[in-house]
């Protein structure tokens, strides 16, 4: 039985969607009139209700490089979740905030680029940690930078928000899932649904899952990221494992099979590693793959994790692997790096402490029959 499933509870804005919460909140005698309004000034203004759940305990980090924020809160058991704030500068000196959240306390997935991949899993986070890192980036972080965002709620304003921080999103689905309800509930913290992003390794049945979620529950422009990675099976399974089990034909089945959105593609994401992934057939293989894909390729020059065996690749050549796919015909933007000295990167969340610690082991699923 789940909290708030039990009778009296105090429903909890950070799992519940409005209509559960007012469901919850009823049990309790409080009219849909009152609930409603308690869930709104949560979501909106910050401000916390006596009758509903507490905040879970949090001690808050903060580190910032530059403009980019990552913070840190506290789970319990000596865990914490990591979630990054990322500015996105537009025209006019404008821009708009990012915040990348985490799904998981490290990552069973164990890819060999990424920081947190070295971890290990700790576990799984709760829709409510998982929600908690949105109502912290809003309320609860002093931002460093320009304030003039800050909403006339109090809050600062998170347009996008992105899976692409610690662990697998699809290895705790169901939690995500729900948490891409509260997200992009109108009555809540109303997100629009394009602006969410779940990135994964490529769990193909989680890919499927997630496709079906978001046709039934009329969230059709949630955006899906793929981490690509590589040209070819060898190359993606020495630094990826979950291509030994869900090699690329069966990604690229599910890439294909997932719901095309009518203004925007799927991203695919390519770390570019020197002397790994970096040449220029590399690109041309990559290009020949998604040929029939409607998608923009991301190039992420790679961001060294602690104890690398690959430097960081030097400009000329991320460029090169840049130009080569545009010229293919393939849609391709270059990401620019942010936060690398405060190991906020991308791939490089990951608490080193809490790395020395055992880890919980998943089983990577069977493939899938092939067609
Ligand atoms: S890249 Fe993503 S899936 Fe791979 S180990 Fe890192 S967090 Fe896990």
């Amino acid at each position: 039985m789940t909290l708030n499933a039990m009778p009296n509870m105090p429903p909890d804005p950070l799992a519940l969607t409005s209509q559960e919460f007012i469901a919850a909140a009823a049990k309790l005698g409080k009219s849909k009139h009152e609930s409603l309004g308690a869930y709104r000034a949560y979501h909106r203004l910050g401000v916390r209700t006596s009758w509903m759940a507490e905040d879970p305990p949090a001690t808050l980090q903060h580190t910032v490089d530059e403009r980019t924020m990552k913070f840190l809160l506290s789970v319990g058991d000596d865990l914490e979740t990591e979630s990054v704030i990322i500015p996105m500068p537009h025209r006019g000196g404008r821009f708009s905030r990012t915040l990348c959240i985490s799904s998981q306390v490290g990552c069973a997935m164990g890819c060999q680029f990424c920081e947190t991949g070295q971890m290990g899993l700790m576990r799984s986070l709760s829709v409510r940690e998982i929600v908690q890192q949105l109502h912290v980036a809003r309320f609860g972080v002093p931002h460093p930078f320009e304030d003039e965002t800050r909403a006339a709620s109090g809050g600062f304003d998170i347009a996008n928000i992105v899976f692409m921080g610690m662990g697998e999103p699809m290895d705790n689905l169901a939690a995500v899932l729900q948490a891409i309800r509260i997200f992009c509930d109108m009555n809540g913290p109303a997100i629009g649904c394009s602006r969410v992003t779940v990135s994964t390794v490529g769990r193909t049945a989680g890919i499927r899952t997630l496709g079906e979620f978001i046709q039934e529950h009329g969230l059709r422009r949630v955006g899906l990221a793929i981490s690509l990675n590589a040209p070819n099976d060898e190359i993606r399974s020495s630094i990826m494992p979950i291509n030994r089990s869900e090699p690329m034909a069966l990604l690229r089945k599910a890439m294909t099979d997932f719901p095309k959105r009518p203004t925007s593609a799927l991203c695919v994401e390519y770390v570019l590693i020197p002397g790994v992934n970096d040449k220029l057939e590399h690109a041309d293989a990559v290009c020949e793959f998604l040929r029939e894909i409607r998608c923009s390729l991301n190039v992420i020059p790679y961001n060294p994790r602690r104890n690398s065996p690959w430097p960081a690749p030097d400009d000329a050549t991320v460029d090169a692997f840049v130009d080569r796919a545009i010229a293919n015909g393939q849609f391709t933007k270059r990401r620019r790096t942010k936060g690398r000295t405060a190991m906020a990167a991308c791939g490089q969340l990951g608490n080193e402490r809490v790395r020395q610690r055992k880890f919980v082991s998943l089983a990577i699923d069977p493939p899938a029959a092939r067609e």
